[in-house]
């Protein structure tokens, strides 16, 4: 197994209040892992974290390295950061498609990186849509509002616009909170796909979730990192008592 990212004693503050307490972890590269832990335990601002996001919230401080696997800090001053969020790409929680149609939401980030040849914008959409298993059912109104899409269908737009630039890693904060069991379902299945491209790293509450597409999880509780390991282990057999009453419910 590669490593992919490598986080070293990171602390995340926002103004006095401390929301991560120096977090050290490995994430694989080609696989899925899994972040859960109760609400505000800082999950999304660990994910936020490995693309720099948290630098838009001016009273959010942050320390430490997260470093990729080709050695580069992403916390390093000299990192170009269109070049971060290009590499690490990212999804939300709600769908967030642009008010444009769907061929735009796709084409709208190659265009800013240089592709202005129509035809290799046109090669870049239809792979992005084919990647995020929503090719078929919009090929036939690439033209159209990307909001008259459904939610689960706006949500793999959002995931081939993410894949649209190219990404080495994919963050994925509460993807499918916002969705329906089937959208949810082919959401799921798609990140397993996805797996052998990219590395995948999702925050999810739902346990069965985490169980069903991850292979490492880590488990989140105020503020520390508690528990990470194999995800099977995680859920059979956790070591630590938090991570255990977290995840038969005991928590809270
Ligand atoms: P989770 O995603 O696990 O629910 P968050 O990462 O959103 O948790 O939040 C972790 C902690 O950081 C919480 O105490 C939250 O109130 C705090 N926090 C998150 N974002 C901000 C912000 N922009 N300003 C101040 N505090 C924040
Ligand atoms: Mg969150």
């Amino acid at each position: 197994m590669v490593t992919k990212i490598k986080i070293r004693d990171l602390n995340v503050f926002f103004g006095e209040k401390q929301a991560l307490n120096d977090i050290n972890l490995d994430i694989e590269e080609n696989s899925v892992t899994a972040i859960i832990g109760p609400s505000g335990c800082g999950k999304s601002t660990f994910i936020k974290c490995l693309n720099r996001m948290n630098d838009t919230i001016r009273e959010c401080k942050v320390t430490g390295k997260v470093i990729l696997r080709d050695g580069t800090d992403i916390y390093d001053s000299k990192m170009d950061l269109v070049r971060v969020r290009k590499n690490i790409g990212m999804v939300f929680q709600k769908p967030n498609p642009f008010p444009k149609s769907i061929f735009e939401n796709i084409a709208f980030a190659p265009r800013i990186h240089g592709v202005k040849n129509k035809k290799d914008l046109a090669n870049i959409v239809e792979e992005s849509l084919r990647k995020a298993a929503i090719w078929d059912e919009v090929k036939d109104r690439l033209d159209k509002p990307a909001y008259d899409l459904s939610g689960g269908q706006q949500q793999r737009l959002c995931i081939a616009r993410a894949l649209a630039v190219n990404p080495e890693i994919l963050l994925l904060d509460e993807p499918c909170s916002a969705l329906d069991p089937i959208a949810t379902a082919k959401i799921e299945e798609l990140l397993v796909e996805l797996k052998n491209e990219y590395t995948v790293v999702i925050v999810t509450h739902n346990m069965q979730q985490a169980g069903r597409v991850s292979h490492k999880t880590a488990f989140f509780y105020m503020g520390d990192l508690i528990e990470y390991g194999d995800t099977a282990q995680i859920f059979e057999n956790p070591k630590e008592e938090l991570t255990e009453r977290y995840i038969t419910g005991r928590m809270g």
